[in-house]
């Protein structure tokens, strides 16, 4: 019989949190699998498959040959298709060897994190931001400095905020727009306004997370790695997950200064190599071929969004903003701390949402992860059926509460 082992894990696994989204999903794949009905509404992912031209260009890559290793920086052809795409939708002038393909945007946002960062230097992220912008950060060894903005201001940081948090140790600031968690749209003039705060710091990198780029509802998608006195210290990241619906391809990239996109390389190279070739190869392939599938797609998620939105504002309690983009809403449900069902005491987010959980059946996150205590995150990139299901559900589970 084999012996059962504990070895001390180390230091840093220990002060590491479990990504929120991931293990929200993973409770309520475990309740179904116990039987339970649980909507999930926790994951940010499209219920759709990826489209089906996409699938048959991986079919044929497979077959022919595209079944090894590829460049650690990725495929040519893939970060050609790339640098076409960077010019044509967000007028970024690349070369190929300023562009990096990795296993994912989290694994592009990581390498960036371990090339940039030192023991104790500083990373700006504009709060409420994604859950692992925090966790990768201090697996680097850097330091957080979350820059927050609430529902008051539709949860979007003004550049007076930013100029408050830059110190001498500042590495970089890190933002999402289309913002997850909170649906929040950066235009143009608000770039450029929180570029002018940045541009006099040389020493400070910007990375722009523009995953959500094309499930924006406001007919304009802005880069501020466009605006031109930042725009050579400017990272660019992006990748298929969510506009081509291709969650589990893992293909993310960047765009961004050589030495970076070399330090990346680096450090990528001793983690995972390059991303998978046939996946690669698909992906050159969607950049090139007709988007009508993913406008599609951004309607529907438009379409889920408008029929949710009244309804959602209509529960005691809630405050909601309307998303521009990507899509979850972000409800601030600060008026129910201090309630109960005579069972469940709500004090927090963390309360909220595993009430919703536990008495709903409906999986969300706690806005805790997201750096926002008074909120929680539902994703509606779940059927129209399933949406209005889970909101019935939670507007009965609030209005138990007193
Ligand atoms: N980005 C998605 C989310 O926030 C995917 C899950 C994850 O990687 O955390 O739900």
């Amino acid at each position: 019989m084999s012996k059962i082992l504990s070895h001390p894990l180390s230091r840093l696994v220990q002060s590491m949190n479990e990504s929120a989204t991931l293990r929200m999903a993973q409770m309520s794949r475990d309740l179904n699998a116990q039987g339970v009905d649980v909507i999930n509404l926790s994951i940010g992912e499209p219920d759709f498959i990826t489209p089906a031209h996409i699938r048959e260009a991986a079919k044929k890559a497979l077959d022919a040959g595209y079944t090894k290793y590829t460049p650690v920086a990725g495929l040519v052809e893939c970060r050609e298709a790339i640098v076409e795409k960077f010019k044509r939708d967000n007028d970024l002038d690349f070369n190929i060897n300023q562009i990096v393909v990795s296993n994912g945007a989290k694994q592009t946002i990581a390498n960036l994190a371990l090339s940039l960062l030192d023991e104790g230097d500083e990373a700006i992220l504009f709060a409420p931001y994604w859950v692992s912008y925090y966790e990768i950060v201090r697996m680097a060894g850097g330091v957080p400095v979350p820059v927050f903005a609430g529902v008051e201001q539709d949860y979007k940081v003004k550049p007076e905020q930013v100029a408050a948090a830059i110190t001498s140790r500042t590495k970089f600031v890190l933002f999402s727009s289309p913002c997850n968690p909170t649906g929040s749209v950066y235009n143009r003039d608000e770039l450029e306004a929180i570029a002018a705060v940045l541009a006099p710091y040389e020493h400070i990198v910007i990375i722009s997370d523009e995953i959500y780029e094309y499930i924006n509802f406001t007919g304009s998608h802005a880069s501020i790695g466009a605006v031109p006195s930042v725009k050579d210290r400017t990272v660019t990241v992006n990748g298929f997950a969510k506009g081509f619906a291709m969650t589990g391809w893992r293909i993310g990239y960047m765009g961004g200064p050589e030495y970076l996109a070399k330090a990346c390389v680096k450090i990528q190279g001793q983690f995972t190599s390059g991303a998978s070739a046939f996946g690669q190869k698909a992906a050159a392939d969607a950049l090139r071929a007709d988007m009508t599938p993913t406008w599609e797609m951004r309607d529907a998620f438009r379409h889920r969004r408008d029929i949710c939105h009244g309804l959602l504002s209509q529960i005691p309690g809630f405050k909601v903003p309307f998303p521009k983009g990507a899509f979850y809403f972000f409800p601030d449900i600060s008026a129910v701390f201090g309630t109960s069902d005579g069972q469940t005491p709500i004090n927090n987010a963390d309360d909220f949402s595993e009430y919703l959980l536990a008495k709903a059946h409906v999986a969300t996150v706690s806005g805790s992860a997201f750096g926002a205590d008074n909120c929680f995150r539902l994703s509606y990139a779940a059927s129209e059926e399933e949406l209005l299901r889970a909101i019935k559900r939670i507007d009965t589970a609030v209005r138990r509460l007193k």
